[in-house]
This record gives C-alpha cells, sequence and structure tokens, in this order.
C-alpha cells in the first residue's frame, strides 16, 4: 500500500511542465475570486480553445465543443463523443464557490466615526483566521432599471484594500478567555470601509461620505444593495509557497483547484469515446442548494437539450444517458498536516506529494452524507490510473468521528450513476490562505484527462 511521493522521482522535464500548469492555475484562481468569475474566466478560456455556446448549435457530431452558461453562475462544457449520448457521458464536477463573507442586504452603518458594512458568513470558517488581513470586496449591484454594476476592490496594487478590526492584545484580558469558536463573533465580522466624514452633515457623516463615494463611482443609492451580491475575500493573487517552490498558497483552492484541472483536461483531450463533460456548480458550501447548486435541474435540463439535437426526446433517451454515466467528482481532500497529525489516521489520509486523491466516502460520523462509491468502479478507476502512470492514494477526512464533510458527489449519485471523489489534497482548508502541492495540481489534471479519455 506504499504510495510513492512524486518528487522522488521527478524528471527536469515533467517538473517544467508542473510549473507551467501551476501559473495558469495561479493566474486563474487571482482572477476568479467569485463564482462568477470563475464562469467569466473560464468562458475566455473555452472560447480560445474553440468552444461554442449551444444556444447557437442547430446540430451535434463527434469532435464537437459546446458550452453553456447558467445564471452566470455555473458553466457546463461538453466534447462530444463517438459514441451516442445515451451509451453515458464521462463528467468531471467541481464546485467554483468558496468560503467567505457576503455583505448584508441592509449592510451600511456609522459607529463611532467609522463607516462599516455588516457582512454574513459564507460556508464554514473559522471567524478568528478572517479579521486583521487585508481584504478584497467583489460583485454585483443590480438595480431596478435592469443594469448591473460589477464591484472589484482591493485586487490591483493601486487600490484600497478593506478588512475586519481585531482587539488590541494589551486589552484582551477578556477576550482570551473565550473559546476559540467564539472569541470572534459572526456579528463582529463586520467590514472597516471609510473614516471621512462629508462636510456640513450633522448625523452619520461618515456613512454620508461613503454613500457619496458609491453614488459617483456606480451610480447606486442605498436602496440598491437590496439587490446585490457582494463577496469579502483575502485580497492579493495565488503565489508560489516554501522557498523550494513546491506549493501554491492562494484563496479559495477549494475548489478552484478541481475546476481548473478538470476545465484544462476537458480542453486538452481529442475527441473522445464517450462525451467529456466539465460542470462547474455554485453553492456547494452551503449545501448545493438553489439554481446555481449541483441540486439544481440545470445539468439535467442540458443533457436534455444536448440529445433533443441529436433528435432524441424521450424521457428514457434521458434516464438512459444519466445512468450509463461516469463521473469523478472533484473536489479537494483534506492533507496530512505535520502540527496536527493526531486527527488523522496516517494511513488513510492524503499526503502533499502523493497525487490525485481517491475518497470511496467522505460524509461524518457513519460516513452520513457520503456517497461511499461502489467497489467495482473503483477499481474500475484505478485500473486508468495504474495503466497510465499516474499517482494516486486514497484518503478519508480525518480520523472516525473526528468531524466530517461532503461533496457533490451523492447527488449526481442519485441519477444511478457512478460516481468518486476524486481530487487534490488541501492544507489550510477554508482558511484564507490555503496550500496546495504543485505535483498534485498536476497528477490530478493528467489524471482527470486519462479518465475522460477511457
Ligand atoms: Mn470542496
Ligand atoms: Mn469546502
Amino acid at each position: 500500500m506504499y504510495r510513492k511521493n512524486i518528487w522522488k522521482s521527478m524528471t527536469p522535464e515533467k517538473n517544467t511542465e508542473i510549473v507551467g500548469f501551476c501559473e495558469g492555475y495561479k493566474d486563474y484562481i487571482s482572477k476568479g475570486k467569485t463564482e462568477r468569475l470563475c464562469v467569466k474566466e473560464s468562458e475566455v478560456i473555452a472560447l480560445k480553445h474553440g468552444y461554442v455556446d449551444l444556444n447557437k448549435v442547430k446540430s451535434l457530431k463527434p469532435g464537437d465543443k459546446v458550452y453553456v452558461t447558467n445564471k452566470n453562475k455555473n458553466i457546463a462544457l461538453f466534447l462530444i463523443g463517438k459514441k451516442p449520448l445515451t451509451e453515458g457521458i464521462r463528467i468531471l464536477g467541481a464546485h467554483i464557490d468558496s468560503p467567505r463573507l457576503d455583505v448584508k442586504q441592509n449592510p451600511l452603518y456609522e459607529k463611532e466615526e467609522f463607516a462599516l458594512l455588516d457582512t454574513h458568513y459564507y460556508g464554514g470558517i473559522k471567524k478568528y483566521q478572517w479579521v486583521t488581513i487585508p481584504l478584497a470586496i467583489h460583485g454585483v449591484i443590480c438595480k431596478k432599471d435592469g443594469t448591473t454594476e460589477v464591484v472589484n476592490i482591493g485586487e490591483d496594487d493601486n487600490d484600497p484594500v478593506i478588512g475586519i478590526s481585531d482587539l488590541l492584545v494589551h486589552l484582551s484580558a477578556d477576550q482570551l478567555k473565550k473559546t476559540a469558536n467564539v472569541v470572534i463573533e459572526g456579528e463582529n465580522l463586520d467590514i472597516t470601509i471609510g473614516s471621512i466624514p462629508l462636510e456640513d452633515t450633522e448625523k452619520d457623516a461618515v456613512k454620508a461620505n461613503v454613500l457619496k463615494l458609491l453614488k459617483e463611482k456606480y451610480d447606486i443609492e442605498e436602496e440598491d444593495f437590496v439587490s446585490s451580491e457582494l463577496e469579502v475575500v483575502p485580497a492579493g493573487k495565488a503565489r508560489d509557497f516554501g522557498i523550494d517552490r513546491s506549493m501554491i498558497a492562494g484563496y479559495g483552492h477549494d475548489d478552484r483547484v478541481c475546476s481548473y484541472t478538470s476545465l484544462k483536461a476537458i480542453l486538452d483531450i481529442e475527441t473522445p469515446e464517450y462525451t467529456s463533460c466539465c460542470i462547474l456548480v455554485d453553492k456547494e458550501e452551503i449545501g448545493s442548494v438553489g439554481a446555481t447548486g449541483a441540486h439544481s435541474l440545470f445539468f439535467e435540463n442540458t443533457i436534455a437539450e444536448l440529445l433533443s439535437l441529436n433528435g432524441k426526446t424521450s424521457y428514457l433517451d434521458l434516464k438512459h444517458a444519466m445512468t450509463c454515466s461516469k463521473m469523478l467528482s472533484s473536489d479537494v481532500s483534506a492533507a496530512l498536516d505535520p502540527l496536527y497529525d493526531s486527527v488523522s489516521d496516517k494511513k488513510n489520509n492524503a499526503r502533499f506529494g502523493h497525487g490525485i486523491v481517491f475518497n470511496k466516502y467522505t460524509g461524518s460520523k457513519g460516513k452520513s452524507g457520503s456517497n461511499d462509491s461502489e467497489p467495482e468502479y473503483v477499481a474500475w478507476v484505478r485500473n486508468i490510473m495504474d495503466s497510465n502512470n499516474i499517482h494516486y492514494q486514497t484518503s478519508e477526512l480525518g480520523k472516525v468521528d473526528q468531524g466530517g464533510g461532503g461533496t457533490i458527489a451523492y447527488i449526481l449519485g442519485k441519477y444511478n450513476m457512478n460516481v468518486l471523489d476524486a481530487g487534490v489534497a488541501v492544507l489550510n482548508m477554508h482558511a484564507p490562505m490555503e496550500i496546495v502541492s504543485k505535483a498534485d495540481v498536476y497528477e490530478a489534471y493528467i489524471a482527470y484527462k486519462a479518465f475522460l479519455t477511457k
């Protein structure tokens, strides 16, 4: 069961490929700080690779490349294979949402001559990790006249950043007695955004000045926050980590690292036997809910559209296509942390530099909420990896009863298709700065390519 460290057998040629690939990835996550931005960036890359909007297509034949977006927050790409769709699709599914702080609908207030934005955190975070770091704000403000203002503050070197204050250590005697889950309260994750009062204004003059600036820049009124979607995220670009540059530090590796490697995999293969699909979904971190989460009928509807372009419109054709499909649920795994190794069963835990990670099951307690793949399918995937000399490892999320988590695997499993969780190991998962190994990022990419072409 020994798994080799990829770096031990590294050749200069492979190292060059890994470094080149990871530069592309760093650029992708530095631009893709929100799900909307990931969709936009993915669409730009897909267009460069000859993909065309499915809505502009009248028929489909092997080798055709089409994509479709959904509400600016999902994108699905298809490379049409030689076999009919009813024989199944090879699917790579990843999520492009990441934990963050969302601006509330009535967010702006003034206190002690500071202007602040009230937030509601999104996904599972350790709140104390998000204070006193430079933050950026991205998103959209949709106005009643149907127009949308795009907000992007804090990424350009000349931009200001924003952030959350924390009590100075000198006066923290009471605060430091609190347990870590309440030392920073959810309602205290408020963003400081200004301190200059508007002249000739008596009440809430600092808030008034912020509103004046927003009016000048975006032509919005305070009420327009009601229909905004503003996400506060760590500011700055992804960068190399470690003096050997073997790792990447960045925000949102979970799960943009599997999104990018899945996207690149479908872009870099020739016409496959079975139609290939890469789908990037939203809202995984809050339960895959809503119109743009994995539970949405968007994917099923899109497959129905593809089938209808080949004259197949029956319910059974759709059900056959779904049931015969095979999927890798491209999502990250928890890497073994040397400082906290006691929470892991080391022989069943992912390690940096040991390749793509397969989780037969995730979940918590007695595997609750997991997909728990069929062993026949795990064997089929193993065979692909070994016959292509791809480094892989298996993992589960920590020791039994230590905690847990889930992915979108079970949602597609509902269609009776085979699904296995497969992705990249991450350190500091859900922290503002997550870490991945470059060797693992590249290995996931070649593993995904091998899966699509089997
Ligand atoms: Mn994830
Ligand atoms: Mn996550």
